[in-house]
């Protein structure tokens, strides 16, 4: 099964992504967190990414696709996968479109997350991220048991350089203008289902689970 998992910076979609994960037993394919590796191990693809993340902006959809469809190659994504913030741009939909169709797959679901732009603001301001495994804390919502500290590994918490208050706006910003126009590309494919993200996560992560065992039932069942 391959899902999409659509909204905002900040809608919630890496935190439910871990949870989906560990239920569907499908990785998730985080654009974010690869370009993330890849700026700290100082790769070519990481130095060509970082200005782009640095400023909010989108890193052009060469480089993104490339480096996703590697990832897509590896062996723990042959069941499905599960994308969150990729893609990001309709040229992006349409390479993985093709990518999956190599495969003899589609996108099953896409899951739209919806999130209020002040909401999306005050999230982002607390987060906190792991350095050594990626898991992402907020200090008011989901604070870790000790302060600073990864309650999963045990690594150190740092806040993003692009969740400042300057980039938070623009990135923001740059979901709607470009990643927007993915909304109409999905809904018209049948495949979106909007998902009040507002919520807590828990609740959020059973709405998921419905929208995906409701999709499984109907892709099941052949008059
Ligand atoms: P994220 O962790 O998903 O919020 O992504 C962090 C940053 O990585 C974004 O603000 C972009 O600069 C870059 N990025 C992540 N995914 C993509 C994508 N699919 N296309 C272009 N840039 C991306």
């Amino acid at each position: 099964m391959d899902l999409v998992l659509l909204g905002a910076p900040g809608a919630g979609k890496g935190t439910q992504a871990e949870r989906l994960e560990q239920w569907l037993a499908i990785p998730q394919v985080s654009s974010g967190d690869l370009f993330r590796v890849n700026i700290a191990e100082g790769t070519a693809l990481g130095r060509a990414a970082q200005s782009y993340i640095d400023r909010g902006a989108l890193v052009p959809d060469d480089v993104t696709i490339g480096m996703v469809a590697e990832r897509l190659a590896e062996a723990d994504c042959a069941d499905g996968a599960i994308l969150d913030g990729f893609p990001r741009t309709v040229a992006q939909a349409k390479a993985l479109d093709e990518l999956l169709a190599e495969m003899g797959r589609q996108v099953d679901l896409v899951p739209y997350v919806t999130v209020a732009r002040e909401t999306l603001l005050e999230r982002l301001g607390g987060r906190w991220t792991c350095r050594a495994c990626g898991a992402v804390y907020h200090q008011v919502y989901r604070p870790p048991e000790v302060t600073g500290v990864c309650d999963v590994c045990g690594g150190e918490l740092y806040q993003r350089p692009d969740d400042t208050a300057e980039t938070q706006a623009r990135r923001i910003d740059v979901y709607m203008q470009e990643t927007s126009p993915l909304i109409a590309y999905y809904r018209e494919r049948g495949l979106l289902v909007e998902i009040d993200g507002e919520r807590s996560i828990d609740e959020v992560e059973a709405a998921l689970r419905a929208a995906v065992s409701s999709m499984e039932r109907a892709s099941s069942y052949c008059p």
